[in-house]
């Protein structure tokens, strides 16, 4: 259950992943939380450096093995404008973070990219717990799927973007 406290967290997510398309990179952006409510480190997309591994959500389940103790990352939420990839969920699970909440499901990305024509990925958009099945995950939360869902179209028709 998400709870209306935790909305400012996506919130947040959501202004990243709009920094991110400012920069030029894919509109994703992710929120680590500690387990009393305080924001530990936050990141968005970085893909436009040409290292397409550079998600936010692998960005921060890195710096969670860096900085916090495995019962710190456990206490952890990481709140995201689009549920992890494979490669991130696997790097969430293999740090040992908690839960994960995310605005936009996997499928409904790859909805959306197709509708607008984008090539597949490659890399299968599998969920979250199908890569990490002990790991707690909630979404989508509907409040900023439109946004989202914005972001999403500027990135692949806007003509001052690449992509
Ligand atoms: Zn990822």
């Amino acid at each position: 259950m998400v709870k209306s406290d935790e909305l400012p967290y996506l919130r947040r997510c959501v202004e990243l992943a709009a920094e991110a398309l400012a920069a030029g990179d894919e509109p994703f952006g992710s929120v680590l939380v500690g387990e009393g409510g305080a924001v530990l480190a936050e990141d968005h997309n970085r893909v436009a450096s040409g290292d397409r591994t550079r998600h936010p959500e692998f960005e921060l389940a890195r710096w969670s093995a860096a900085h916090l103790t495995p019962e710190q990352r456990a206490a952890a939420t990481v709140y995201t404008s689009g549920e992890h990839c494979p490669m991130c969920a696997a790097a969430h699970a293999w740090v040992g973070l908690g839960r994960i909440v995310y605005v936009v499901s996997a499928r409904q990305l790859t909805d959306w990219l197709d509708e607008l024509g984008v090539p597949a990925a490659p890399v299968r958009p599998l969920s979250v717990n199908e890569v990490a099945p002990g790991v707690t995950v909630e979404g989508p939360v509907p409040e900023f799927a439109e946004q989202m869902h914005a972001l999403h179209r500027r990135f692949h028709t806007g003509s001052t973007q690449q992509g």
